[in-house]
């Protein structure tokens, strides 16, 4: 099985993306993953796009593609979360596995704004701890007073949203047969239980 996970930030891709692999004996590639620990190595590559990341900016999608195909070159399945992440992406994966074994299809799961607002809104950063799900106030963990991340504040969270949403509605309608729309609003075990359903087929 060869699937992609869509979905905005807070839809959860990443357990989905997981659970998936193990259930299906899949690789599980995240480019966030993958940069982080590119970066943490202090590859050329981890240098290369080390600031971009850092400022939260976007790496390009040539970089992005030449990380995502020297990780796929095998005969072996794979869920990509967080790739591709727009449509220019997305025919650069068909061109690459257009000799070998095509991707089976997208699964789009479909978060509401309201839901990924709530989901995000208890995020955020302790000066000595870092990240926290914390309701704000002191840390949990050493009493210090938590801070908001800029991107955590909530008209940035909704921007994100919106704007994922522009640039993936070209590459939902590009998967068409191809894809599966996922109600992502519920739990995350009733979300597992539709996604390993959507994807059945495709095993
Ligand atoms: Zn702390």
């Amino acid at each position: 099985m060869r699937i992609s996970l869509l979905g905005p930030p807070g839809a959860g891709k990443g357990t989905q993306a997981a659970r998936a692999a193990a259930r299906f004996g899949l690789a599980h590639l995240s480019t966030g993953a993958i940069f982080r620990e590119e970066i943490g190595r202090g590859t050329p590559l981890g240098r290369e796009i080390e600031g971009i990341v850092e400022a939260g900016l976007l790496v390009a999608d040539e970089t992005v593609d030449r990380v995502v195909f020297s990780r796929i070159g095998g005969p072996g399945g794979f869920v990509l979360d967080g790739y591709p992440r727009n449509i220019a992406q997305a025919r650069s994966l068909d061109a690459f596995l257009a000799d070998s074994v095509p991707i089976d299809g997208a699964v789009f799961l479909d978060v509401s704004e309201g839901e990924v607002l709530r989901r995000l809104g208890d995020r955020y950063t302790c000066p000595s701890c870092g990240p926290v799900r914390a309701p704000g106030g002191a840390c949990p963990s050493c009493g210090r007073a938590l801070e908001r991340r800029a991107d955590d504040e909530p008209e940035v969270i909704r921007r994100r949203f919106q704007e994922y949403h522009r640039v993936t509605g070209p590459l939902l309608s590009y998967y068409g047969p191809r894809l599966a729309r996922i109600d992502g609003d519920a739990g995350v075990e009733e979300v597992w239980s539709r996604l390993e359903q959507a994807v059945m087929p495709w095993a």
